[in-house]
């Protein structure tokens, strides 16, 4: 039996994976599961999975989900950071989901790294910030960290547990290209925050909806491919695939290209995780390839999506240029979000934070976390300029 805490329950990813686990009440136990913000819905997952321990914010939030829970469920009740420690490191556990979003995810994930966790990774972020330290530390406790985010679920299916990368010619991850793909200059500069969260076939989490309009999704999905799949930036392409059914290739040296298709849906790539190296139901139909007459793949617009460069550009340069490509656009997405900052804006804000950062590696997490601390700071007083003027 699989016993699993899922760190992020209430978000996209959270109830998706819930939705899987659903089906199969034999196989797998929640151990624990966890919110942010979102107390009333932990509380209807609590009462109906009846996990060992939950997380909350505060103390304040226990009262709050104890009135909700009205008895239905007697959960330990635990506090954020250490919390999540606590159900990332239970002995128990053998799987630990990471499905929270943003840089709040690091230590979770980092700490089911040290335990040698089976890591069913949806928190990209953390790779792009500490992927080497991560990757390292996963290697060290004998841990296995299988990909959630479709692409790279979609590569490790093909690589199936391969390590073999003098095979791979190259990876190529596939786009939707968001749903500006085919705006011009002059209307993208305009565009309203409810138009850049209408993804047109993926439904996400805020924070990863704008990274798709903008495209820097696709950005720090490169970074973290490059960590997970040990792979230099050259090795690395992107391809608008506006269909999303396609979820990225492999070409390996002979000429081979080898690639994995399933419905937008991410129920499947965290069935896959959920159930590997078994194969389980998602609960999501297959591809009926007639209703698809014609699948269509085209090359990124730069200049309309400069995000993209700036990751290659951090990926290039070294870990503390992603690190504040990373903190850098969760603060100017949170600033267009609060309609601080226009569309066009969240890259001249990250540019001009990651050309004040010194290029160099420390890949210790305090180090890590007190640079994502002085860049957030950093980012503000940016935002902050341009606002006056
Ligand atoms: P959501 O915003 O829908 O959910 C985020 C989850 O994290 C929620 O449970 C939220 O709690 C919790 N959370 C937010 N901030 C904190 C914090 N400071 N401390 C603890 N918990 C916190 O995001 P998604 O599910 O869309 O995305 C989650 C991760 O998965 C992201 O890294 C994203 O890039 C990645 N991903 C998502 C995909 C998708 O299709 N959604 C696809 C591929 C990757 P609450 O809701 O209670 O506030
Ligand atoms: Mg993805």
């Amino acid at each position: 039996m699989k016993v699993v805490s899922i760190l992020g329950s209430t978000g996209s990813i959270g109830q998706s994976t819930l939705d899987v686990l659903r089906l199969d009440r034999i196989n797998f136990k929640v151990f624990a599961l966890s919110c942010h913000s979102n107390i009333k819905l932990l509380a209807q997952q609590t009462i109906e999975f009846q996990p060992d321990i939950i997380v909350v914010n505060s103390a304040n939030d226990r009262e709050v989900i104890l009135t909700y829970l009205e008895g239905k469920a007697n959960p330990d009740i635990l506090f954020g950071p250490n919390g999540h420690k606590m159900i990332v490191e239970a002995d128990e556990v053998t799987d630990v989901v990471a499905a929270i979003s943003g840089a709040a995810g690091l230590t979770s994930t980092y700490h089911a790294a040290l335990k040698g966790k089976r890591i069913l990774l949806a928190n990209k972020e953390s790779m792009v910030m500490a992927g080497s330290l991560i990757m390292r530390q996963a290697e060290l406790s004998h841990g296995l960290i299988i990909p959630i985010d479709s692409e790279h679920n979609a590569i490790f299916q093909v690589l199936n547990g391969a390590r073999d990368n003098k095979a791979i010619q190259k990876i190529i991850l596939t786009a939707s290209g968001g749903p500006f793909r085919n705006f011009s200059a002059e209307m993208i500069k305009a565009v309203t925050v409810e138009q850049a969260l209408k993804h047109p076939k993926w439904s996400m989490g805020r924070k990863i909806s704008i990274d798709s309009a903008t495209m820097m999704n696709k950005g720090l999905e490169v970074i973290e491919a490059s960590f997970l799949f040990q792979l230099p930036a050259e090795k690395i392409e992107v391809v608008i695939h506006p269909q999303s059914i396609v979820h990225s290739f492999v070409e390996f040296v002979d000429g081979s290209l080898l690639t994995q298709l399933g419905c937008p849906d991410m129920r499947v790539p965290i069935s896959f995780a959920l159930g590997y190296p078994e194969r389980i139901p998602s609960g999501v139909q297959g591809i009926n390839l007639t209703e698809h007459e014609s699948l269509s793949f085209s090359n990124p617009n730069h200049a309309l999506f400069p995000c993209l460069n700036l990751a290659y550009q951090a990926l290039e340069a070294g870990q503390a240029r992603c690190v504040a490509l990373n903190a850098a656009n969760e603060i100017a997405v949170e600033a267009f979000l609060e309609c601080a900052i226009g569309f066009m804006q969240i890259h001249e804000v990250i540019a001009e934070v990651m050309e004040g950062v010194i290029p160099q590696t420390n890949d210790e997490l305090d180090a890590i976390i007190d640079l994502d601390k002085n860049i957030r700071i950093r980012s503000h007083e940016i935002i902050a300029k341009r606002v006056k003027s």
